[in-house]
């Protein structure tokens, strides 16, 4: 729907997970909304992208009934999920000591053990962790990188290998730049469990892909005025509302506005007056998830594996997609893309070589993904904050700035970086927003 300024109650700026949620809250309320996209699509970090047959996500893809936002929203719209990875006939490996390690049931069982043991401190950083309580930190494991951890982390090498290769995909960065409380709150919200908080990182899709669900909840979003290809380049606050401007010289005005960017753009933005000294800062550090993740041909039926490496290697985590005499798609994840000395995105020999430590003898044909580090509208992965942020950061990060509300996966207070996150925070902007308004 087109609507004209002067009804416009709030200016949504960005069209990921929390600005939608946040627009078909706000048309619930009866609040109208004219909710601008710098890009071409709804999505933002998630993309499903039609490729070779299937609706690959280039960006978020898993969701779980542990986390209740997004689960919420599946039921919702009867939207359908299956499992992923296939468990059956799954052979599971790590990279360790420079050979690839088969791992047993009774080993992945062991490594399973391991992990528990190195999140165990989490249980006591997070006593309540589906309440607001997901800055405190008294203990200052914040404070510490995911690295110090594990330096102290004792365990068999192949099990402790295979635990720092779950840090790497879990923190999607460096990690002596990734906050060791990041790891802990993942197995905290798994209900004190490593295997839960593992079923809940990477264990159901949607079959259709995350772009069903996002266009069933804009399609309920009725009294939005959804604008794509709508980049905003400057927000101002005047005494009698918001007025922003787009890179095309047009602006939109409205009572309120709703920043709904990823932390690592907030910077992209001018605003007028600036942000809090604590959001510029946040930006301009960034948060350390800045891996890649891709999905790439082989030759040949790979069979279904899961194989996980430690940080010194290029690839991190390499799970079946799918597999047949014709060949297989894996789905390829590296902490530090740098590693993978690749000369393009789709650098075939590159990847080859990176791969060949967790699959000797692999043949790679081709290449699909997304340069989200890159990426102007989002310059990184999902939210990993650094030592630090967690306590430093994220209560500023969700604070209202005169007629500005925030939301973002990447300052949710549950799942933060999750898709569950965004969602639960489009769901706490458009109350408090509505709030305001009344
Ligand atoms: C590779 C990858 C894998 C992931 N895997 C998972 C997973 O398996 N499960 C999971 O739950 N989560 C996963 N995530 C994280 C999840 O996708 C994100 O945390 C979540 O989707 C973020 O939603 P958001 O609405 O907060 O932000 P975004 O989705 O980033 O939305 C922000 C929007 O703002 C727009 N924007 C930026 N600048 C401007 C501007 N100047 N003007 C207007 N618009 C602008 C962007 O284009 C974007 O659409 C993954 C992310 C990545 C990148």
């Amino acid at each position: 729907m087109a609507t004209s300024d002067s009804e416009v109650d709030v200016v949504i700026v960005g069209g990921g997970f929390a600005g939608v949620t946040a627009a078909r809250e706000l048309s619930a309320r009866g609040r109208r909304a004219v909710l601008v996209e710098a890009r071409d699509r709804l999505g933002g970090r998630t993309w499903t992208k039609d490729h070779d047959g299937h609706a690959m996500e280039l960006g978020g893809t898993w969701v779980h009934p542990l986390q209740p936002h997004v689960w919420a929203e599946v039921d919702r719209y009867g939207v359908e999920t299956e499992t992923f990875p296939v468990l059956e006939g799954l052979r599971q490996a790590v990279v360790s000591d420079g050979r690839v390690v088969d791992l047993s049931d009774e080993d992945a069982a062991r490594a399973m053990e391991a992990f528990d043991e190195f999140c165990a401190p989490g249980a006591t950083l997070f006593p309540e962790p589906f309440l607001e309580t997901l800055s405190a930190d008294p203990q200052g494991l914040g404070d510490l990188s995911l690295r110090d951890q594990l330096e102290t982390f004792k365990a068999e090498p192949a099990l402790r290998d295979w635990v720092e290769g779950m840090c790497s995909l879990i923190a999607f960065g460096p990690l002596d730049q990734s906050g060791a409380s990041e790891v802990a709150r993942c197995y905290v919200l798994g209900g004190y469990s490593a295997e839960q908080a593992m079923a809940s990182l990477s264990a159901t899709k949607l079959v259709k892909g995350t772009r069903e669900l996002i266009n069933s909840i804009a399609g309920q979003a009725t009294l939005a005025d959804i604008r794509l290809n709508s980049p905003v380049r400057r927000v101002a606050q005047t005494d009698g509302g918001v007025r922003v401007e787009l890179e095309s010289g047009e602006t939109v005005s409205a009572p309120t506005a709703l920043i709904a960017l990823p932390m690592n753009v907030l910077n992209s933005v001018e605003f007028e007056p600036p942000l809090s000294q604590v959001k510029r800062t946040a930006s301009e550090e960034r948060h350390a998830g800045a891996g890649r993740k891709c999905y790439v041909r082989v030759k040949g039926d790979i069979g279904n594996v899961s194989i996980a490496a430690p940080e010194a290697q290029a690839v991190n985590y390499v799970v079946t997609y799918d597999h047949g005499p014709e060949g297989s798609w894996l789905v390829v994840f590296s902490a530090i893309p740098e590693k993978l000395q690749m000369a393009a995105f789709d650098d075939v020999q590159g990847m080859q070589a990176a791969l060949q430590p967790l699959l000797p003898g692999v043949e790679v044909e081709s290449i699909v993904g997304w340069d989200w580090a890159n990426d102007p509208h989002a310059l990184g992965t999902w939210c990993t904050f650094r030592p630090g942020q967690l306590t430093k950061v994220l209560p500023d990060l969700r604070t209202t700035e005169g007629r500005l509300f925030f939301a973002g996966a990447d300052s949710a207070s549950v799942w933060r970086g999750f898709i569950d996150g965004a969602i639960e925070s489009g769901y706490r902007s458009a109350r408090d927003i509505d709030t305001y308004l009344s």
